[in-house]
């Protein structure tokens, strides 16, 4: 069974109970549902912690993917923690405050990506700090200069959404894909698309803020050259 990934409806979702489905042999807690963001597209997983019937609690140190199954969430204790039962029905409580701070940098990764529209090559998510490798031929990059377009773009107070969108839907919208910053993947049957409003559009898995003036102020910290075609521009929340 397919973990139930209830940060992809609400991201907001600071508690939710779940059932145990399984513990497999290190540890890892496998529940029917997560409010937990299992690590992937650069972001680190959720911490946080279990809390039982009984009041006692098994701290998460991190969330993956199952690699044997893809659509399973491993919550990784941290060590030295109890095991719960099979069957028995947990609180998931999300480590919040670190994971607002990743969800504000996310969304402004986004915006960042409008500012200097070059082809993205990589990229990662930390507590308050993120960064984006583009494909640029040339330099001159100014840090001064994207940091004060990045917080226009925040200071637009833009809505954030997502929504599901179906192959078909896509092939009978050629015009959707143009728009987009970047390719949605195709074979999985459906797509998630964020919205930034007026903005940005991009297929994305991740949590964002339902708002850009949640990102507030962002700097970019610094621009540094990786190899002839590379920019790996660093910003974090200020
Ligand atoms: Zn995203």
């Amino acid at each position: 069974m397919p973990t139930e990934l209830l940060f992809r409806d609400d991201a907001y979702l600071t508690e939710a109970e779940a059932k145990v489905e399984a513990v497999n042999e290190l540890g890892g807690i496998v529940l029917d549902r997560t409010i937990f963001y299992a690590t992937g597209g650069g972001q680190p997983g959720d911490v946080g912690k279990l809390r039982r019937a009984d009041g006692s609690e098994i701290a998460i140190g991190t969330t993956i993917y199952n690699k044997e199954d893809k659509g399973q969430v491993i919550h990784v204790p941290a060590e030295g923690q109890g095991a719960p039962q099979v069957g028995e029905t947990v609180t998931l409580v999300l480590d919040w405050d670190r994971r607002l701070k990743r969800m504000r940098i996310h969304t402004a990764l986004h915006l960042l990506s409008v500012v200097l529209p070059f082809p993205v090559t990589g990229g990662s998510i930390g507590d308050g700090d993120g960064r984006l490798d583009f494909d640029i031929p040339e330099g001159g990059l100014d840090k001064a200069e994207v940091t004060e377009k990045l917080n226009e773009l925040v200071a637009r107070n833009a809505a954030v959404s997502e929504r599901w969108i179906t192959d078909e839907e896509l092939d009978a919208n050629p015009g959707l894909v143009k728009t987009m910053s970047v390719k949605p993947p195709r074979g999985s049957g459906r797509v998630r698309l964020v919205s930034i409003e007026g903005i940005d559009l991009q297929p994305c898995g991740g949590t964002h803020v339902r708002n850009t003036s949640e990102i507030g102020l962002v700097a970019v910290t610094d621009i540094e050259k990786k190899g002839k075609q590379n920019r790996r521009v660093r910003i974090a929340l200020a």
